[in-house]
């Protein structure tokens, strides 16, 4: 793969000028634009410039809202809801997030309901903002359907990712992001275009039988869940609480609404807030980071999230495939 290097100041400009010039205004390029240059910088590589065209396809047939104006609402003592105004997901968070960690610092518990939003990106950037307040954090967002349920060969279930934060004194937080398919879609499109091959259990071809070329799965194949039938549950779960909990749409009804014009459908998204503070009294942290202690000096274990914060202590340029780049600027004419 030919890549060009490019630095994370300019990952950010490319971002935001593509989206700019594709109707974006200010604070709705600017939001995005962060997100994604995040990802570059950490390593999240299917979700960082790689996902700009599909956001500017979104852009272009107006599904989404490139001057979104989310508004912030109290359900209950410890209930908020976003109403997105159809933004990308990260404009809408950026309304709801700083609201609900004040009120979890308070109450102990906070729910952010996340509505009328459009998501495409990794979870990992809002429940480590919840836990770098010193808070546990929790988020789940459904898609389209692309991964059949255990027992059967048919797409029903989103790629549901979940991610679980929790907070660390003087480091960064303990964090896991991971979709609740055998591998996100992002990471196979990615395989593909690097011309690699995934392993068994991945996903199955449009005929219902295993494959290992991520094309077959990506070309009416169809993704598996992580750990069979146990995977399925986590995923049934998403589907609830991103979907019927927040009065938004199951994967199923995402797509049915669509517009199939390759960018993120309307959902929700289920962001949970707890404050160990208020629950566990003092001595949380230095309990939690004992267990951390004995986790990593087992040998061959590292904790999720290493790779991530890792890769962000490198301030250099990136990498970037070129074919994508000059994709994304063709998208700039
Ligand atoms: P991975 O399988 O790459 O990683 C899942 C988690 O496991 C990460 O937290 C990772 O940490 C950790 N991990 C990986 N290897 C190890 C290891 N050897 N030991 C300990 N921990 C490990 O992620 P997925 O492919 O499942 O998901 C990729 C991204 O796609 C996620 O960010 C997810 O949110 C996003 N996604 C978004 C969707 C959407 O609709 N918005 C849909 C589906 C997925 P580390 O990062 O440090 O490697």
């Amino acid at each position: 793969m030919e890549t060009i290097e490019i630095t994370l100041e300019g990952i950010f400009d490319l971002a935001k000028e593509t989206l700019s010039f594709n109707g974006c205004n200010e604070i709705n390029a600017t939001t995005l634009s962060d997100t994604i240059m995040r990802a570059e910088r950490d390593g999240s590589l299917s979700h960082g410039l790689f996902r700009l065209p599909a956001y500017v396809a979104s852009l272009r047939s107006k599904k989404v809202n490139g001057n979104a104006n989310p508004t912030l609402t109290e359900l209950g003592l410890s209930v908020l809801r976003v109403e997105g105004d159809h933004a990308f997901a990260p404009m809408a968070q950026s309304v709801g997030l700083p609201a609900i960690i004040d009120l979890t610092k308070q109450t102990g518990v906070g729910i952010l309901a996340l509505t009328n939003m459009h998501h495409m990106a990794a979870l990992w950037p809002e429940t480590e903002a919840i836990a770098e307040a010193g808070l546990v954090g929790f988020a789940c967002v459904s898609y389209k359907p692309a991964v059949a349920p255990a027992g059967s060969k048919e797409a029903l279930f989103g790629t549901n990712p979940i991610s679980f934060a929790w907070p660390r004194k003087n480091q960064t937080p303990l964090v896991y992001d991971m979709a609740t398919a055998s591998m996100a879609m992002g990471e196979v499109q990615v395989t593909a275009r690097e011309g690699l091959s995934v392993p068994i259990g991945t996903g199955l071809n449009k005929l219902g039988e295993d494959t290992t070329d991520p094309n077959e799965i990506i070309d009416g194949g169809v993704l598996l869940p992580f750990g069979g039938y146990k995977g399925s549950a986590i995923s049934m779960m998403v589907e609830l609480l991103a979907g019927a909990l927040l009065g938004e749409c199951f994967s199923f009804e995402a797509e049915e609404n669509d517009l199939k014009d390759g960018g993120p459908p309307k959902g929700g998204e289920f962001i949970l807030a707890i404050s160990p503070d208020k629950i566990a009294g003092q001595g949380w942290q230095e309990h939690a980071e004992q267990f951390f202690k004995r986790i990593q000096s087992t040998e061959g274990v590292r904790l999720p999230g290493e790779r991530r914060h890792k890769n962000r202590l490198d301030l250099g340029p990136r990498k970037i495939n070129k074919e994508l780049i000059e994709k994304i600027k063709k998208l700039k004419n």
